[in-house]
């Protein structure tokens, strides 16, 4: 059997969950969240680590050394912000191919150091190796006297998420269908920003958080799962730009199902309860509601369905 039948990474992380999430009490919260969170007297440490592969999470022939930097501490740091931390350290680990030039390594890491300065976050180590493709690896350490988890829901919350989605998906998809213009997409792709300045207000008022790294579907259900409840996602609330719709017409796909089931526009998605439904307003848009039913809906003008597609995922 491999790893698709196995069933994808829902599968994968409840089986790493019971091999390895254990009762130690000094680990907040082990695997199943945006990161890992160890209680270090009153404040919280939070690591997390991400990988990029060259080929499957950036191309060469769309993305310069720069961006490859820039993308990876953006996405690495985008989960320390989805459990209401400030990143502090970072430890970036690449292998290169034997050819690479010099010029290209040092833009690569031009581009970890912009990203590093923008969230005042220090490079204190890593790895580089050569291997036949490039790939990326960034741990990222962060701290916080109150994580968000996902796991805090609750029935009659309101769901939340900051921006617009579905504009990195959008421009990926036209740097493979090789479509001209359509540069604010691609630039959404390619140079992705974690949220900073509104991860902290964000912190304050949400009950659970997540990045959106694989589709509003996905994390919304991420934080059902975890929080034991369902959800009803309003269609026609879901933000999406001007610029994802203009290129959804182009590609002649549907913008909805990028922002559904694309990924990577490291926006944060949020449930807050009713009280402070103003504040969350302020700062993101209000797309729908937690359930008591275990079930995450689309609500569109015609209909109310279940949700039964997710997201990205790697092994599927
Ligand atoms: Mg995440």
């Amino acid at each position: 059997m491999n790893l698709k039948e196995f069933g994808g990474e829902k599968a994968i992380v409840n089986f790493l969950k019971k091999e390895f999430n254990s009762k130690n009490k000094k680990i907040a919260k082990g695997i199943g969240d945006d990161a890992a969170v160890i209680k270090r007297g009153n404040t919280f440490q939070v690591i997390t680590t991400d990988m990029l592969c060259e080929d499957d999470h950036f191309s060469l022939n769309y993305f310069t050394p720069f961006q490859i930097g820039y993308k990876s501490m953006e996405a690495s740091i985008s989960d320390v912000y989805a459990m209401g931390a400030t990143p502090t350290y970072t430890l970036v680990s690449v292998s290169f191919k034997k050819n690479t030039s010099v010029e290209f390594f040092k833009e690569f890491f031009r581009g970890i150091k912009k990203s590093a300065l923008r969230h005042n976050v220090q490079v204190i180590g890593g790895d580089t190796t050569h291997g036949k493709k490039m790939s990326v690896s960034i741990t990222v350490i962060g701290e916080t006297k109150k994580p968000v988890y996902r796991r805090g829901a609750k029935e009659n919350d309101l769901v939340f998420v900051t921006g617009k989605l579905g504009g990195s998906t959008a421009g990926l998809e036209c740097f493979r269908k090789k479509i001209e213009g359509n540069e604010k997409v691609k630039q959404k792709h390619t140079n992705p920003n974690a949220q900073k300045s509104l991860a902290k207000k964000v912190a304050e008022i949400a009950t659970a958080l997540e990045d959106v790294s694989d589709g509003l579907a996905t994390e919304i259900k991420n934080i059902c799962a975890e929080s034991k409840c369902g959800a009803i996602i309003n269609a026609e609330q879901v933000p999406i730009s001007m610029e994802t719709k203009k290129a959804a017409k182009a590609l002649k796909k549907n913008a909805l199902d990028f922002a559904l089931f694309g990924g990577e526009d490291f926006e944060l998605v949020f449930t807050v309860h009713l009280k402070n439904r103003k504040k969350a307003k302020k700062i993101a848009t209000q797309v729908g509601t937690i359930i008591k039913e275990k079930k995450v809906y689309l609500k569109t003008n015609s209909k109310t369905a279940e949700l039964k597609k997710t997201g990205f995922d790697h092994f599927k």
